[in-house]
């Protein structure tokens, strides 16, 4: 009982920021600030360069609003071999930080 106890405090102490990115934008024409978490295990598509050597990853999310509009916000990642973010785009809306999000919220 006390083992199985100790493996699933183990399993919920994963570090997650090591495996999902936080995404966080404003919708172009309400304003609304939007959350989406980015799970860099599985979201990522890999995208091989024609030499078969390097690898880039990329994903792409649609984020809907839900209190004022639905005006869908498209964001696409690009990320390196590490999975760091190397280019970012969005449509429908701009990026933010976090720290403006958390203001909002
Ligand atoms: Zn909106």
């Amino acid at each position: 009982m006390g083992f199985f106890k100790k493996v699933a405090s183990f399993l919920s102490a994963t570090p997650t920021d090591m495996e999902t990115l936080g995404l966080y934008v404003r919708c172009d024409k309400c304003g609304e600030a939007l959350r989406t978490h980015i799970h860099l295990r599985h979201d990522l598509s890999p995208i091989y360069d024609e030499g078969g050597q390097g690898v880039t990853y990329f994903v792409r999310k649609t984020l809907v609003g839900s209190k004022r509009c639905f005006q869908p916000i498209e964001v696409e990642l690009t990320f390196d071999a590490n999975r760091k973010v190397i280019a970012r785009e969005i449509t429908g809306g701009q990026f933010i930080t976090e720290e403006e999000y958390e203001a909002e919220a």
